[in-house]
């Protein structure tokens, strides 16, 4: 257990129960899961296990609310969404550090992680001031063509244990604004910010029913009668592209809309006429964010041969430099990774790489002792065949390669399944253009190791996913169109 003066406080204050209209309710037979600190292995608390039949009936208590809900005034909603924003400022502290008690990230992190969630907030707050439809004359002269934007109605939010709060919001802050009710169902592994999450959007007004949130130890058993439902409209997922598959089937029989934001590998592309300093500052961000464990993090490093050997070198000064330990310690920047399993598949790619001819300027293995710390690595001299090349390595290891000409850079970027983010260092502002639009990726970072922004479309395009999150689109896949014929 970390000796941060305020975890016991902001452990206790946590709810621990499920959120089903309105209620916070024990588990049905008070089924317990236990949620641990990543950084000592040390169990935390225990939190209410949903079962199946708490999962449909928190799917009853938002159908229940859909009508209501869709009705009140967009203003109130904006107010709710507003409200919601300002409570997680002024707790910014006390969130940040029941994430990082769950999820291991530093407290700095955490911070991130907060403010970035609560954009969503805020962001949609205007949003929900905007939704609107149009009239106009119909071609022939002969009917008006009036065309509605109406909320999709009852909703279902996977999300995954690598950003608790933002994966949240980014989902529960278009539906509020757009009008729709919803059940989330958090990653076991950290279901606390999300159950304060709620607690704070109770707070900020939500009516009971709007949000319905059931942690569990079995999400495909309560997920797949919810996914089922003719009552559900609609599907929210974040997390592996594997568990996606999965559910964009389950979701085909009833013809449901989905958004997916799942995995990806992105390539991190450094030019010979890059500013360095930028390259090497971006790839710190791009790469060690969250310890590596993001979907957006750099997979992959392709560096000009003529300048790889200084990127390499000055990237694996900074990575050897950084402190690793428990995140709510002060002075920690890189905390642990999320399990033991986690810590094993990233153990696993180095070794291949390093097997395969790679060599690590700095780390290459997990650190000995409690937690499940990986050293911030840096492998040079990465052969095509490496696995961590084609595999999400969801942890910090920056694998780098060399390439001659642009032509050559696009080709091996775009040599994946995925196309979630791609990264782009360079001066030249035609090349840089030309090669953000051939990249095969829903974003691309220009220049910048960091692209989330919630008044931006979050998204990824082939094996990454489908639809958008955050900007305009973020609400518009909460909304239905309906056109209405009016006779002359
Ligand atoms: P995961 O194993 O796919 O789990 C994500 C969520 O799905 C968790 O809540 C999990 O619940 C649940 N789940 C797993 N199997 C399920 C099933 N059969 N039916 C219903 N729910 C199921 O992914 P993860 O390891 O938590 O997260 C990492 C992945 O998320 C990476 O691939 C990463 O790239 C991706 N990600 C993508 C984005 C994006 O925006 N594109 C953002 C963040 C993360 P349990 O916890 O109970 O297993």
């Amino acid at each position: 257990m970390t000796n941060h003066p305020d975890a016991a406080r902001v452990l206790a204050d946590v709810p621990r129960q499920l959120l089903v209209g309105g209620q916070w309710r024990d588990a049905t037979g008070g089924a317990t899961l236990p949620v641990e600190d990543p950084a000592t292995g040390e169990t935390l608390c225990e939190v209410a296990d949903a079962s199946v039949a708490d999962g449909a009936a928190a799917l009853d208590a938002a159908v229940a609310a859909q009508a209501g809900w869709a009705a009140t005034p967009p203003q109130e909603r904006s107010e709710i969404l507003y409200r919601a924003f300002q409570l997680m400022q002024q707790r910014s502290d006390d969130l940040a550090l029941l994430m990082t008690l769950e999820m291991g990230k530093s407290l700095a992190e955490a911070k991130g992680e907060v403010a970035y969630a609560a954009e969503f907030f805020r962001w949609n707050s205007g949003e929900a001031l905007r939704v609107d439809g149009y009239v106009k004359d119909a071609a022939n002269g002969q009917s008006r063509v009036m065309v509605l934007k109406q909320p999709v109605g009852p909703c279902f939010f996977i999300t995954p244990w690598n950003f608790p709060a933002a994966m949240g919001t980014r989902k529960i802050a278009p539906a509020i604004a757009a009008g729709c009710t919803m059940v989330v169902k958090p990653a076991e592994q950290t279901p606390l910010s999300m159950l304060a999450l709620a607690a704070l959007l109770e707070e900020a007004g939500l009516p009971p029913g709007v949000l319905n949130v059931v942690p569990t130890s079995s999400s495909p058993d309560l997920s797949a009668p919810i996914i089922a439902d003719p009552r559900l409209r609609k599907l929210s997922f974040t997390g592996s592209t594997e568990v996606g598959r999965l559910l964009i089937a389950q979701a085909a029989d009833q013809v449901l809309k989905v958004s997916m934001e799942l995995g990806g590998n992105a390539p991190f592309l450094v030019f010979d006429d890059a500013d360095l300093d930028a390259a090497v500052e971006g790839a710190m961000v791009a790469k060690m964010r969250n310890m590596g464990e993001a979907c957006t993090s750099a997979n992959r490093f392709y560096v000009h041969a003529s300048v790889a050997e200084e990127f390499a070198g000055r990237l694996a000064e900074r990575m050897s430099a950084l402190t690793l330990g428990h995140g709510a310690d002060e002075g920690t920047e890189v905390g642990p990774l999320i399990d033991a399993d986690q810590r094993g598949k990233v153990t696993e790619l180095v070794t291949d790489a390093v097997d395969k001819g790679a060599r690590a300027l700095t780390g290459g293995g997990p650190r000995d002792g409690a937690g499940y710390f990986f050293e911030p690595t840096v492998l040079t001299g990465v052969t095509a065949d490496a696995r961590l090349l084609k595999e999400e390595i969801f942890g910090p290891v920056a694998p780098i390669s060399t390439f001659t000409d642009e032509d050559e850079a696009i080709a091996r970027a775009n040599d994946t399944e995925y196309g979630l983010v791609s990264y782009l260092f360079t001066r030249d502002l035609d090349r840089a253009l030309r090669v953000a639009e051939r990249l095969e990726s829903g974003m691309v970072g220009l220049n910048q190791g960091l692209v989330s922004n919630a008044g931006a479309p979050f998204g990824g395009v082939k094996a990454s996913g489908l639809g958008r999150e955050g900007g305009n689109e973020g609400l518009a896949e909460f909304l239905e169109t309906k056109y209405v014929a009016i006779k002359r």
